[in-house]
């Protein structure tokens, strides 16, 4: 079944994202290049010692893997006051727990976008059939003591 795109991916320019720096996207250009992974909604574990960061599939309360998207996210902030906005100015001190596969992570660093991406093939369920979202994978962090999260470690990419 094919989900709607949550995102407007219209008209936007030709593959823009290889020849626009992050800073210069304008806002919709920024926000196409979200692949819908759901995997910035997930809780991560850190290791004190070495500052390693690991995702967990115990994600944040508000996150529908039914849907693989917040299930508030216009008054998100409201419930989970710490999610974070991505602005381009500020993906360097987000990088040590952008998932691997972020499209803005890979930007930031040169990198092509994934053929499942869907600014690439058209269809915003690609992200899903590739096998790289959250989509019917995770467990509510309400669910889980967070003394066990580390048995819900997942590896990366998926
Ligand atoms: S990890 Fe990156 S690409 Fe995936 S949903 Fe979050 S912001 Fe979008
Ligand atoms: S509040 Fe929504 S967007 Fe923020 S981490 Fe939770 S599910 Fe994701």
């Amino acid at each position: 079944m094919s989900r709607d795109d949550p995102i407007d991916r219209s008209g936007l320019r030709d593959r823009y994202w290889e020849t626009t720096p992050l800073d210069r996207m304008t806002q919709r250009e920024w926000e196409a290049l979200c692949d819908g992974c759901g995997k910035c909604c997930l809780n991560k574990l850190e290791d004190e010692e070495t500052g390693e960061v690991a995702l967990t599939r115990v994600a944040c309360r508000l996150f529908d893997d039914t849907t693989c998207k917040c299930a508030q996210y216009p008054i998100r902030q409201q419930f989970v006051p710490e999610c974070i906005t991505l602005r381009p100015q500020e993906i360097d001190r987000h990088l040590y727990w952008l998932p691997q596969t972020c499209a803005y992570r890979l930007r930031h660093e040169g990198r092509p976008l994934y053929d499942w991406h869907p600014l690439i093939s058209g269809n915003a369920d690609s992200v899903h059939d590739a096998g790289v979202s959250m989509l019917s994978r995770t467990v509510p962090e309400y669910e889980i003591d967070e003394d066990d999260w580390e048995d819900h470690i997942i590896e990366e990419p998926l």
